[in-house]
């Protein structure tokens, strides 16, 4: 409980100006442009965005309808929060490109993604699946694992798991399109709290580095925030991040910090008080990456 408590202030500290990281090319703090985010994607993705905008969604919860052309096919990612408006628009949106809903995928189980999934395959028609890694978000007994290939409408859609800013958190490679779909591993600006292991996330981090420049990826499409067409400086700026926080904590020890609480006295003292219990929590992660290391 303590967790989920410390993971929603540490939202806040990430979006509140807290240590912020800014994308090169974007100013930050950005909200409520939907017209940029709403209907943006790639020539077989494209993306409806949820009415939940907030400090830890952006601008709302990007679904994503994905279809190879010519199909009469199409695979929805994330239906997001169930909201019952978003859902009927979204298969209306499907419907008016001359298609039906084939499958449902989740990135990962946070409710702004997944909490509509099951009413959204119901509403889409009976035999409609929903999968995800973990098995109390799926409908119907398929999973979804690394290394999973989905076919669905004759798309090509390449699983790989990316844990970090959740157990299970899963990212989409849409090779015809050169698009990887980061859902909130890597968001359209500001940066993610990571809720895993810090150890696992900095490794999924540097795994979609590596991929996304052996493959040439050309488009991030995350799961809140815009388009990002520049993975590579988009994932190194989101390590070097990383980097440069552990760095501050390591210097905090050197210099005779002892425990989480008294490295945010010396981090993070000139932040609110009320949010150091979260700071302590993501410092403490940290500190076991560190020591593990
Ligand atoms: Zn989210």
């Amino acid at each position: 409980m303590w967790r989920l408590a410390g993971t929603s202030a540490l939202r806040h500290l990430d979006r509140l100006g807290w240590n912020p990281v800014r994308h090169p090319d974007r100013a930050s703090g950005r909200m409520g442009d939907m017209t940029e985010i709403d209907g943006m994607g790639t020539e077989r993705a494209t993306c409806v965005l949820a009415p939940n905008p907030s400090a830890m969604t952006l601008d709302g919860t990007n679904t994503w309808i994905i279809a190879e052309p010519g199909s009469e096919e199409a695979v929805v990612v994330d239906p997001g929060p169930k909201d019952g408006k978003h859902l009927k628009h979204v298969l209306d949106v499907v419907r008016a490109q001359g298609r039906r809903v084939g499958l449902v995928l989740l990135t990962h189980g946070h409710p702004d993604h997944s909490a509509g999934a099951g009413k959204f395959a119901k509403l889409a028609g009976g035999s409609v699946k929903v999968r995800a890694l973990d098995p109390r978000h799926r409908l119907g007994d398929e999973g979804l694992a690394e290394g999973d290939v989905v076919t669905t409408g004759g798309l090509e859609l390449r699983i790989m798991e990316t844990p970090g800013h959740s157990d299970d958190s899963l990212t989409f490679w849409l090779p015809a399109d050169g698009a990887v779909l980061t859902g909130d591993t890597v968001l359209g600006y500001g940066t993610t709290v990571v809720e895993g292991a810090l150890g696992d996330y900095l490794s999924s981090l540097d795994r979609l580095r590596t991929f996304s420049a052996d493959v040439e990826a050309a488009t991030i499409l995350p799961g809140h925030g815009p388009k990002l067409d520049d993975p590579i400086a988009v994932l190194d700026h989101y390590i070097d991040h990383r980097r440069e926080r552990l760095a501050q904590v390591e210097a905090a020890v050197a210099a005779g910090a002892r425990t989480a609480r008294e490295v945010v006295e010396r981090v993070y003292a000139d932040v609110d008080k009320a949010l150091w219990p979260a700071a302590e929590w993501s410092v403490q992660s940290q500190l076991d990456y560190l020591n593990r290391r």
